[in-house]
């Protein structure tokens, strides 16, 4: 391979990527070496305040001692086994995970998405055998601009033409209604088909859309009424991000399935989960769902560490806590370009107003400039959501990093 000595050391790490890698992303120009806590560092040192966490995967911050400390000692023990065996940690990890979030069952994946797809397994069959739906008719009703990930089911359930055009057939039978509209998710509740209406308690990747308040409960509630499963994806929501444990805890909301990921392993492997009570999950059968790699012991043993974490750093607090902090700090920046600061806990956004399809890059790329890595979701919306562990001071400090971008910005 020749290398262009011309480029830095950084351009020469973007252009192996833009050569050999599919340019399925559209990543800032930034090449991050190492990270720790709420901070990450670029091939040349310099340091920067994470305020995307990896699209909220590393809520107890970059590379956790504990985690880090009980992967290495597990690593060298046993990492994989598939579950054609039982492994010595397993067990100790389903009793940790459901027992921690008050629910009969789990069922291990690794990533968000094929949660997603256990999930909707699940409330399928629930649909056959349960509710007596004819075979094939199932239905899922789901809000227009979710996001579950990138799978062909997860897109078939999806309204953004990013994420479905051009790669149809589709998996059937989702019905869209507006999301934070009880009255469309009402009528569609009539069709005795509908075995699931399954829900981001706040629209993460639409721009962090955070629905009216009693919206959760009240959508639970018509779900009971109409017999149908209530499924919650809290896997960019969940695990104290919004300043709850869970962000359907807002509302006092039991979800009937519950899926959860990215968190989940505080940024360290992919491992994900649903967990539901026994007449749903026993309702599937040895062979009939699995994956190799979901409930392996290195994973389990990272997810208790990850979710002891959260309890033992006192960071479903810290988020809530920050959070009101950082919102309201954000409110005091008055500038032109901002139309509306939103969210809760530390999942919050700035919303742009403009028409420049490169107005929200280029304010991150500010940003950045200033040492803080943030990305737009959409051209005009910026999440911010940084690791839970962030201090007060820290948050002060970036308080002014973009109060100073927006003063520089053009
Ligand atoms: N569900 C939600 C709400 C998400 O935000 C995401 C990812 O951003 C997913 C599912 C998919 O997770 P993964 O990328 O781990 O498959």
């Amino acid at each position: 391979m020749t290398v262009d000595t011309a480029l830095t050391r950084a351009e020469q790490l973007i252009e192996l990527e833009e050569r050999y890698g599919a340019h399925n992303y559209h990543p800032l120009p930034v090449v991050i070496d190492r990270a720790r806590g709420v901070y990450m560092w670029d091939v040349d040192g310099k340091r920067y305040y994470d305020f995307l966490s990896a699209y909220s995967a590393v809520n107890q911050g970059h590379c956790h001692q504990l985690i880090v400390d009980v992967m290495k000692k597990q690593a060298e023990k046993l990492t994989l086994t598939s579950r054609a065996f039982h492994n010595s940690v397993l067990g100790e990890y389903e009793k940790y995970i459901t027992e921690y979030f008050g629910y009969d069952k789990v069922l291990p994946m690794n990533t968000g998405v094929e949660a997603v797809e256990t999930a909707i397994k699940l409330a399928r069959r629930w649909g056959y055998e349960v509710k007596g739906i004819k075979d094939k008719k199932a239905k899922i009703i789901v809000p227009e601009n979710n996001f579950h990930g990138r799978t062909l089911l997860a897109i078939s359930a999806s309204t953004d033409p990013s994420s479905y055009k051009g790669f149809g057939p589709f998996v059937p039978n989702f019905v869209h209604v507006l999301y934070n509209d009880l009255k469309a998710l009402s009528a569609a509740l009539e069709d005795k088909d509908v075995c699931g209406f399954m829900v981001e308690p706040i629209q993460g990747e639409a721009g962090v859309v955070v629905p009216d308040e009693h919206y959760l409960a009240k959508a639970k509630y018509l779900c009971e009424k109409a017999g149908v499963l209530f499924i919650a994806d809290e896997v960019q929501t969940g695990l104290g991000r919004t300043g709850k444990m869970l962000a359907c805890d807002w509302e006092e909301v039991r979800p009937d399935i519950l899926i959860l990921g990215k968190a989940l392993s505080g940024g360290t492997l992919p491992v994900s989960a649903v967990l539901c009570d026994d007449p749903i999950m026993t309702l599937i059968k040895p062979g009939e769902h699995g994956s190799t790699y979901g409930g392996n012991p290195l994973a389990c043993k990272v997810a208790m560490a990850a979710l002891q974490i959260i309890k033992d750093e006192n960071l479903v607090y810290n988020a809530f806590y920050l959070g009101k902090y950082f919102r309201n700090e954000l409110e005091k920046i008055k500038h032109p370009l901002i139309k509306e600061i939103r969210g809760k806990g530390l999942l919050n956004a700035i919303v742009l107003k403009t028409n420049d399809e490169n107005c929200g890059g280029d304010l991150c790329l500010k940003f950045a400039e200033h040492g803080l890595l943030a990305k737009p979701t959409h051209h005009y919306i910026i999440r911010l959501s940084p690791p839970l562990c962030i201090s007060k001071e820290q948050i002060d400090d970036c308080i002014e990093i973009i109060k100073k971008s927006f003063k520089e910005f053009k």
